[in-house]
């Protein structure tokens, strides 16, 4: 049967969030396959990970633990993969498009002789061959191309936010313990220090209230945060987002830009103040459950996408917004 292979990613003790959008995508893929997805876990203790990743109904969750397995170091981590993978033989394997799965991604194709497709934002099954069709942005973002290629495991990394978690039910899922065989003198590069870097996680916000070129100046963004802040007086977490414009402009830093280049995010709530709709900003927020445009231009494509559209200056509108939400508060 054929079987669909997630590789987990633990932080602090639990199932990271991007391992669960992965499960989505393998349980939607197995299912089109006729066959089962798992997960493979690897660390110094991966049991409490494992006991959580069987309510979303993997048929296998395969432990890989080690004292050697603590912290990710490269070396250790991709020979205990390689080794699995070839114990498991699965069809398909599927890594988050982060640090751990851009390392050991394309060294794990080469050490299997298969081959890898980087940074998917979507994974379908081809009806006629069954082999996985990979789609990614090409030439810098302007294109989008579908990749399909022989060889197992077929192996790809994903990027957040494109699939969703599966629901949690009553999982029967078993959990297979595997030895690595690894030891310290396979290890090559050793992490002296992890430094900790202040970033915007926009991907985690509630609601995300973004600014583009409309709002003609930077002060634009003082007025988007006043809104803000009025949002999250009733809707969690609140950010501030922005297209790749007010970034160039330097209206704002690069960590807020939502888009191909940016951060791909699905927010309860999707604000888009001033923003046209170019199609590598509307692939960074599409999936957002309620998207409200604000643009003075009725023809402009933020609006094809829009759940609520507004077609006035923002400079108008938000200050009227922030009153009604002060009100009802
Ligand atoms: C390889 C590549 C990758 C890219 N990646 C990204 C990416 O990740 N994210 C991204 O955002 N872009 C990206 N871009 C850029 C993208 O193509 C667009 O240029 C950009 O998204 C446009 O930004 P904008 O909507 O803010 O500006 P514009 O397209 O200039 O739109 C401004 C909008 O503001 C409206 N407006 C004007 N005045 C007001 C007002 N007073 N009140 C309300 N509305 C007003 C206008 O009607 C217009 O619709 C990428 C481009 C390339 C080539």
């Amino acid at each position: 049967m054929s079987e669909v292979l997630i590789l987990g990613e633990i932080k602090e003790g639990s199932l990271d969030l991007k391992t669960l959008e992965l499960l989505g995508a393998g349980k939607k893929l197995a299912s089109d396959l006729d066959g089962e997805f798992s997960v493979v876990l690897m660390g110094d203790t991966v049991s409490g990970a494992a006991d959580e990743a069987i309510p979303y109904g993997p048929a296998k969750v395969y432990k890989l633990e080690h004292p050697l397995l603590q912290g990710f170091k490269a070396e250790l981590w991709l020979a205990s993969l390689e080794q699995a993978c070839r114990e498991i033989n699965p069809e398909i394997l599927l890594m988050s498009h982060s640090f751990i799965g851009m390392e050991l991604g394309p060294r794990l194709a080469c050490r299997l002789n298969s081959r890898l497709t980087t940074d998917c934002i979507d994974l379908s099954i081809d009806s006629e061959d069954g082999l996985l069709l990979r789609t990614k942005p090409v030439s810098g973002g302007n294109a989008i191309s579908v990749f399909k290629c022989p060889g197992e495991p077929q192996l790809a990394t994903v990027r957040g936010k494109i699939f969703e978690s599966p629901e949690t039910a009553d999982g029967k899922g078993e959990i297979v313990e595997m030895v690595p065989q690894i030891d310290e003198s396979m290890i090559k590069v050793e992490s002296l220090e992890i430094v900790k870097e202040e970033i915007v996680a926009l991907d985690k916000a509630d609601v995300v209230v973004s600014g583009g070129a409309g709002l003609g100046e930077e002060d634009g963004f003082e007025l988007l945060e006043e809104l803000t802040e009025a949002l999250s007086k009733s809707f969690g977490t609140v950010m501030i987002g922005c297209s790749r414009v007010a970034v160039d402009k330097g209206w704002i830093s690069s960590d807020h830009q939502v888009g191909l280049t940016g951060t791909m995010i699905s927010p309860d709530i999707y604000v888009a103040v001033g923003i046209s709709g170019a199609i590598q900003h509307l692939v960074g927020m599409v999936h957002s459950k309620k998207i409200i445009a604000i643009n003075t231009d009725t023809g402009c494509n933020m609006f094809k996408v829009a759940d609520y559209g507004v077609v006035e200056d923002y400079e108008e509108i938000i200050p009227a917004l922030i009153e009604k939400l002060e009100e009802l508060s």
